[in-house]
């Protein structure tokens, strides 16, 4: 170890718990609840394997009137809660850690989708999930209630076996619903001053610690600053409070803003952007302090806790990334820490699919269903054969990593471009997406460590250089290529006029290619919904080209709203001069002018020199169709297996790709490797013992 790293590696005391290191993964939501339960603890284990020395749980209603659903969170309202929860405290455990429970209401931030209760806040507010649906104002029972519910919610946790229970009041649910003047307008005890506003808070936090005895360390999550999106909560204001609940607390889990603030996408927030305002916490408290930055550098980690500001180093994003990080640190290998690029496809996966995901790891939420161990590779049966991948963009290139790491004895990737990288060569150099360029790098730098996989770039390929090449198994991912006919999903039909070939009409590859439109004014056409479009109308208004990005969405980029960075996104464009036009349809272009109608079917009609299409993408499938057509051909060859793999096989966002490469390197030597295998579904668990399941009226 690098002995700059090695105070990362001290022990920590958080009231009666000593974790063993500096790293804490802090809590966030995964899509596995107590609802996969075996899921959840595998996905925590792993982290813990890996060195995270605590690691925490989603948020965990205490009240059924704080459900979620559909979002799926940790519920701690029965035993039976507990028990699933429990696996996961005891698999932390197993591997040295301390485990954590969030411990949280939603107050007015409540769904209710299940328990159809009332939302409950401090002063009665109009709900941001559910139109002309208000919150009811807590009487003094019902906040007396809620903290009974959360100290029995903390008793159950800490029978479970956590070691630190939270009173989570970041992210503007219920505590800090109380604590801002602006959501909290009660003129009893709980409301006026900053006393008044801390009151549920510390009587919750005095509660929890009463429940959970001497033994279990009581830690609490609160928003230090709102800077944007979170109202009425300023550093200075919440320093006072810090100093007023520190005797009830053992570990500040300090962070920003509201949630798109604080897990900031890297396009808008650089590594440790948190940082003018968490590292004022230490003024008030000499407790120890958490704080989280999408830190992935060792040398800033070492940096931030040797100046005192913070005493560990939190994380989610990154400890889904890569959970051996801190195994990494302890053992030199820094050139294997996978970085997370801070896209937000983890938080996009568990809000939209249940089910968290990451674009660098790909086994990140399969370690319990698929068996897999980001760091471990079994053997493959068939390590002797050949192989040839084509193409070296995300799904080749995981691909034959894998394949190196299974024990392929020859494993050959090769690219027809001079440098590896697939799209993320030009999507890397679109503004604000640099560090999406870290899933081409890292792989770039493991591909050269495994020697028996050769990177061979510049070349190619064409089907019968494949059949003469001399593999035994074909990996095609050529990947795929924005359509220039202007295919779209509305239409399903192509835009009259648009053709390749034409000066006016461009596509973001072409653009990458150095062609540029052939005068100043510029539609950016998008009916694809994510980054592609504003980064090129980004890129070209940099230019100095006038650029209007018109969208058949009724509001530009959906897919950012997914990844939290859409409200960021949009007000980013407007600065940057790009003019947005929603609910168009453009149906035909001629030189000089596109048209189409608006969402209410009325003609719209623009002037533009050139027209950038990016409505959807075709798959590069034409070698693999050409290689599997003749398979007498190919037996000839001596290939026996040809597989299609990444875009190639359909057009999805890189970590689906990053995905599919590793799922064939890691079955390949089963059967029918194309068809994936079967993963573990999570039955519900069984019933507590004495229960009687229902089974009928009679
Ligand atoms: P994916 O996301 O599925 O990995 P990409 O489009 O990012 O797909 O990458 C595909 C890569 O395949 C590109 O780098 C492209 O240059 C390369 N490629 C496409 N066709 C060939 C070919 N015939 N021979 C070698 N490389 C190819």
């Amino acid at each position: 170890m690098d002995p700059r790293h090695a105070i990362l590696f001290e022990p920590v005391r958080i009231g009666p718990r000593t974790l063993p290191n500096r790293f804490y993964q802090v809590p966030h939501a995964s899509g596995f609840g107590t609802s996969k339960p075996r899921t959840q603890a595998a996905f925590r284990a792993i982290k813990a394997e890996g060195g995270w020395g605590g690691v925490c749980v989603e948020y965990a209603p205490v009240s059924r009137d704080s459900d979620e659903v559909p979002a799926v969170a940790a519920e701690i309202w029965d035993d039976a809660d507990a028990s699933a929860l429990a696996l996961t405290a005891d698999a932390v455990h197993a591997h040295g850690a301390l485990a954590g429970l969030e411990l949280f209401h939603g107050g007015g931030l409540s769904v209710n989708g299940e328990s159809r209760a009332p939302r409950l806040a401090p002063t009665q507010r109009a709900s941001e999930v559910q139109f002309g649906s208000l919150a009811k104002e807590m009487t003094v029972a019902d906040i007396a209630r809620v903290q009974r519910d959360w100290a029995a919610a903390a008793r159950r946790a800490a029978a479970a076996g956590f070691d630190i229970v939270y009173v989570y009041g970041a992210h503007g649910y219920l505590v800090t619903q109380f604590l801002s003047p602006v959501t909290n307008r009660r003129t009893d005890g709980y409301g006026g001053t900053l006393a008044g506003r801390g009151r549920f808070w510390l009587e919750t936090l005095e509660a929890v610690r009463a429940a959970v005895g001497a033994d279990c360390a009581v830690a609490t999550r609160v928003a230090v600053h709102g800077a944007s999106g979170l109202p009425g909560i300023q550093a200075d204001e919440m320093l006072e409070l810090v100093a007023m609940a520190d005797h009830l607390v053992d570990l500040w889990d300090v962070n920003v803003g509201s949630w798109p603030e604080d897990s900031g996408t890297s396009r808008y927030y650089p590594e440790g952007s948190q940082r003018p305002w968490t590292h004022r916490v230490r003024e008030a408290t000499s407790k120890p302090i958490v704080a989280v930055g999408r830190y992935s550098s060792p040398d800033l980690m070492a940096d931030v806790v040797r100046s005192g500001a913070v005493d560990l180093i939190g994380a989610a994003r990154q400890a889904i990334a890569d959970p051996f990080l801190p195994r990494k640190i302890a053992e030199g290998r820094l050139d294997e820490i996978r970085e997370c690029t801070g896209s937000n496809v983890c938080i996009l996966r568990e809000e939209a699919f249940r089910h968290v995901g990451c674009v660098q790891n790909a086994t990140a939420g399969e370690e319990y269903r698929r068996g897999w161990h980001p760091e471990v590779f079994s053997p493959a049966a068939n390590a002797e054969v050949p192989v040839l991948v084509v193409g070296a963009g995300p799904a080749g290139m995981e691909c034959a990593i894998v394949l190196g790491k299974r024990g392929f004895t020859a494993v050959h990737l090769i690219e027809a471009e001079p440098e590896v990288g697939g799209r993320l060569r030009w999507t890397r150099r679109l503004p604000t997406l640099g560090d999406w360029g870290r899933i081409a790098d890292w792989r770039a730098i493991q591909l050269g460590k495994l020697p028996a996989v050769e990177v061979i770039t510049g070349r190619p390929m064409t089907a019968a250089g494949i059949l003469g090449y001399g593999a035994g198994i074909v990996v095609i991912a050529t990947g795929s290529s924005w359509r220039c006919d202007g295919v779209q999903p509305g239409t399903r039909d192509r835009i009259a006029g648009a053709a390749q070939g034409l000066a006016h009409v461009l596509t973001p590859e072409l653009l990458a290619a150095g062609k540029r439109p052939p005068g100043p004014r510029v539609i950016v056409y998008d009916t694809d919904g994510y980054y592609v479009a504003p980064g090129v109308a980004e890129l070209l208004a940099g230019e100095g080209f006038g650029v209007r990005l018109v969208t058949t969405f009724p509001v530009l980029s959906p897919v950012s709203d997914e990844t939290l960075e859409g409200e960021m996104l949009r007000a980013h464009l407007h600065r940057r001069g790009v003019d947005v036009q929603r609910g168009v349809t453009i149906t035909g272009i001629e030189a000089g002018i596109a048209r189409g109608h608006d969402e209410y079917a009325e003609p719209w009609s623009a002037r533009c020199d050139g027209i950038v299409l990016v409505t959807q993408q075709a798959s590069n499938d034409g070698l693999y169709r050409e290689l599997t057509a003749d398979s007498a051909a190919l037996a000839a060859a001596g290939i026996r297996a040809a597989y299609l793999i990444g875009d190639a096989v359909a057009p999805r966002m890189i970590s689906e790709a990053v995905f599919d490469g590793h799922r064939l390197a890691r079955e390949i030597d089963r059967p029918d490797a194309a068809v994936p295998a079967p993963f573990l579904r999570e039955a519900p668990m069984a019933l507590a013992p004495g229960a009687r399941p229902y089974i009928g009226l009679s």
